[in-house]
């Protein structure tokens, strides 16, 4: 039986979560660790940020996986027949392109 080449491997920069921590978020949890405050003290989340912790990672549009040269051969494959319709940003399609030339 033949085997397919390995087509996905784990996204590095989510460490296939697919989630990263908002960059806001990161900033906040350090400017407050170096201030000495800790997260038992109740002036801790004065200064939050309004946005989500955790966003969807860029590098891999929160799939946890990212498409290796043989994977996006196939995926082009498949597009090109009708047999997938790519839903993925543009600017993760255009990282895809990139990886393959
Ligand atoms: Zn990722």
């Amino acid at each position: 039986m033949t085997q397919l080449p390995i087509l996905d491997s784990r996204c590095v920069t989510c460490d296939g979560a697919g989630w990263v921590t908002n960059p806001l978020w990161r900033e906040f949890h350090r400017k407050q660790s170096a201030a000495g405050i800790k997260t038992s003290d109740p002036d801790y989340w004065d200064g939050e940020p309004d946005e989500l912790e955790e966003i969807p990672c860029g590098e891999c549009d929160g799939l946890g996986r990212i498409l290796t040269d043989e994977g996006s051969r196939l995926l082009d494959f498949l597009t090109t027949h009708g047999v997938v319709k790519i839903t993925r940003s543009e600017e993760t399609a255009k990282k895809m392109r990139g990886i393959r030339s």
